[in-house]
């Protein structure tokens, strides 16, 4: 932190301390002092404050980018730091990061903003700024009023003036806490107006228990994951939409302040299936101990050629059913056209039907079920995808034989090195599964339920695709089922937008 400008009013000023040997002795005295920062205040309304207080401009003083880049407020470490520099309690300055309460640090089901944490736009609260305040939590991305005043939020503007956005938010802050205080940046009673205002919150420390508790259940579940789906989209960041509703799931949202939430996302459904240890004990005692994926989707596609197919095929053929009875006659306004590698969605008009070698929303939507839960070499494939399958069924097969999931059929051609060998009209009925592993009845659940998560997502999709959305970007959620350790087992969860 670098000052250069004299030091102004107010002259409550404490010396600025540092425990970089190197640094010392470089800061000047400067106008802050003991509670000049309040709790929950966001880094915008801190660095306005403290710039107007000493009569400095932006580029004079480096304490925002060392809270933005250099900083987390929630480690010990620098939030002590921090503290020793402004002579302020410890908890007081980790209350100006909002990190554990946004939902970034909940693991797998995070959320993440863009920009975190020096918001280009900010929302406020007018009866805050009538105090010369601003919190943190007015930035958050689903918050819709003031914890403290429950008053609807009201959206903020950069200065109009010149610099980068950082200066011209921490200008914009200024500019709207000396219109709307007549005492800002000097202390006074709105100080203490505003400490009243949040001691008395019984919204923010309902809140606070509530992120607590969220923060530990997806901490739990996240340390204990086997394997997460990434379904037929391959997406991994959840949308604060279907973040925030997966959440809620876990915890449930007190009723108290729901209010404060500008969304509570999407409604879901939870289903939970056990096993037992011996399942368990299976899956972590195979040889080399394979990823559970890398068995998942073998058993998906040596499923396809079974002589007694297990039971999610059922499962897949009535999810077939279902889009082909919704389709009916196809009137389609898209088709999926191929160009070379890629393929795009086009507007196309119905009356004129989808190219033979095109796909419509729906036959794109039964192509996919079929890929990941059929048959995908009865697809259009090229030679060289066919080959690809082949080449790794027959690499994956030689493991699986070796874990003891398959075995080789008798009339099965398997060279010295335990390598199938075969033409294409055999080799992929060359193996059985082991039906009497423990796993295989989890592996048939574990498709059935993406099966399901799958055919409600591509409903949402066609709903969507009806109501005039592009099918390109449609917000549908990722990760849908998530296989965990437990104390006596597994459990393999299932969460389904309802
Ligand atoms: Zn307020
Ligand atoms: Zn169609």
């Amino acid at each position: 932190m670098k000052i250069n400008t004299p030091v102004r009013e107010p002259k409550a000023m404490v010396r600025i301390a540092t425990t970089d040997p190197l640094r010392k002795n470089q800061y000047p005295r400067i106008n802050w002092w003991s509670g000049a920062l309040r709790p929950f205040e966001s880094v915008l309304s801190f660095c306005a404050r403290f710039q107007a207080l000493n009569g400095i401009s932006f580029e004079q003083y480096e304490v925002l980018s060392d809270l933005e880049k250099n900083t987390s407020l929630s480690s010990d470490y620098d939030s002590n730091k921090i503290a020793v520099l402004l002579n302020q309690d410890q908890d007081l300055v980790r209350s100006v990061s909002v990190d554990l309460i946004d939902f970034f640090y909940c693991h797998e089901f995070r959320y993440i903003q863009d920009s975190r944490r020096l918001v280009r736009t900010f929302s406020y609260c007018k009866q805050c700024s009538q105090h010369g305040y601003h919190s943190a939590l007015h930035s958050l991305p689903w918050i819709s009023k003031c914890p403290f005043h429950l008053t609807p939020l009201s959206d903020g503007s950069f200065s109009t003036g010149g610099g980068n956005l950082d200066e011209r938010s921490v200008n914009g802050m200024c500019e709207l806490l000396r219109a709307n205080c007549s005492t800002w940046p000097r202390p006074g009673q709105v100080d203490t107006e505003i400490s009243r205002c949040i001691n008395s919150s019984k919204h923010l420390p309902s809140f606070l228990r509530w992120s607590k508790k969220v923060y530990s259940a997806s901490e739990k579940l996240s340390a204990t994951k086997i394997w997460v789906s990434e379904e037929f989209d391959g997406r991994k960041e959840l949308s604060y939409r279907h973040a925030i509703g997966r959440l809620k799931l876990l915890c449930g949202v007190p009723s108290l302040i729901e209010p404060l939430f500008e969304d509570l996302g999407e409604d879901w459904d939870l289903t939970i299936k056990n096993f037992q240890a011996d399942v368990r004990n299976e899956l972590h005692s195979l040889k080399d101990k394979p990823h559970f994926d890398y068995i998942f989707t073998y058993y998906k596609f040596i499923s396809g050629y079974l002589k007694s197919p297990p039971p999610f095929k059922k499962k897949l053929r009535l999810a077939q059913d279902i889009l082909n009875n919704r389709h009916g006659k196809c009137r389609c306004e898209w088709s999926l056209q191929n160009a070379g590698w890629v393929s795009h969605w086009v507007r196309i008009d119905p009356r004129m039907g989808v190219h033979v070698y095109d796909r419509c929303p729906y036959g794109h939507a039964i192509d996919t079920l079929e890929r990941e839960w059929g048959h995908p070499d009865m697809l259009r494939l090229t030679p060289r995808a066919k080959q690809k399958l082949w080449d790794t069924f027959i690499h994956q097969s030689r493991d699986m034989n070796a874990y003891g999931l398959v075995e080789y059929s008798q009339n099965a051609k398997v060279a010295p090195d335990g390598y199938l060998r075969g033409t294409y009209n055999n080799i992929y009925s060359s193996c059985e599964w082991n039906t009497l592993s423990p796993i295989t009845e989890l592996l048939n659940t574990v498709a059935e339920f993406e099966i399901d998560v799958a055919l409600i997502k591509m409903m949402k999709w066609l709903d969507g695709i009806e109501q005039g959305h592009e099918p390109e970007n449609y917000d549908l959620p990722a990760g849908c089922i998530r296989l965990c350790d437990t104390d006596d087992g597994l459990s393999l969860i299932k969460w389904s937008l309802k």
